[in-house]
């Protein structure tokens, strides 16, 4: 009886000394609103002058990309007289030159990434894989078929010349490509050829029609890559190492 006597006068208390505090919980809140803001301004601020910094280049990316270069220019601006009420935040006097070659920066360095990025390999043809590199069929298999209906288009592996076009004992038709590491690549049985000796072709270019010519029991592409001054060596592997499963 007596305790909970007790409790309720502790739990009365406790009403009673804190619902004034509701108010000014609020206004903490609001106040600490405020500060976050300008502490976000500022540190984008800071962070801008480090433009060395990873984690600077980072922000700018994101800044470049995600959000128009004036809209961050009139936030920091708003936020500007909010910042000045904090300790650790340095007047900038040339933010908007900054923000500019921030972004001119950002700009560069996602052209550079693209570049980077750029396929310098690609797929000779779209199609199921139906035989790999290695003995077969009593004879040493020197490359890869791949598989489609007549037409599809052979691609050329990389950039290079090409070095033959044109009818070629077991392969029906062949082109052989030279590329600029020293590299060959080899493709057969084509029906159709749209490249020339001597032609210089770009990764990903279109240079022939699939086909079933010469020794070949069905539409298919027979690909085959050269090592500089070497022989074949299986283009799985090869592919692999440039980011390509067949
Ligand atoms: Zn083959």
């Amino acid at each position: 009886m007596l305790n909970s006597t007790t409790r309720a006068a502790r739990t009365g208390g406790k009403h009673r000394k804190h619902s004034p505090n509701k108010g000014r919980v609020a206004l903490v809140a609001v106040a600490t609103g405020a500060v976050s803001t300008a502490g976000a301004g500022g540190a984008a601020a800071a962070n801008l002058q480090q433009t060395s910094s990873t984690e600077a280049a980072n922000i700018e990316y994101e800044l470049a990309n995600d959000v128009d270069a004036a809209e961050i220019v009139d936030q920091v601006v708003e936020a500007a007289p909010q910042i000045l009420s904090i300790a650790e935040y340095k007047p900038t006097t040339n933010l908007e030159e900054q923000l500019g070659k921030a972004v001119q920066y950002s700009t560069e360095r996602a052209e550079a990434d693209l570049a980077a990025r750029a396929p310098s390999v690609v797929k000779p043809a779209e199609g199921t894989f139906t035989s790999g590199f290695g003995p077969r069929w009593g004879t040493m298999h020197n490359g890869i078929d791949i598989a489609n209906a007549v037409g599809t288009p052979i691609l050329s592996v990389m950039d290079g010349t090409v070095i033959d076009s044109g009818p070629a004992s077991g392969y029906g038709n062949w082109i052989r490509i030279k590329h600029d590491d020293g590299s060959m690549s080899v493709y057969g049985h084509m029906v159709s050829l749209d490249v020339a000796v001597g032609e210089r072709v770009t990764a990903g270019q279109k240079i022939a029609g699939m086909g079933s010519l010469g020794f070949s029991t069905g539409s298919h592409l027979h690909f085959e890559i050269h090592q500089p001054g070497g022989g074949p060596i299986d283009p799985q592997p090869w592919f692999a190492q440039h980011g390509i499963s067949l």
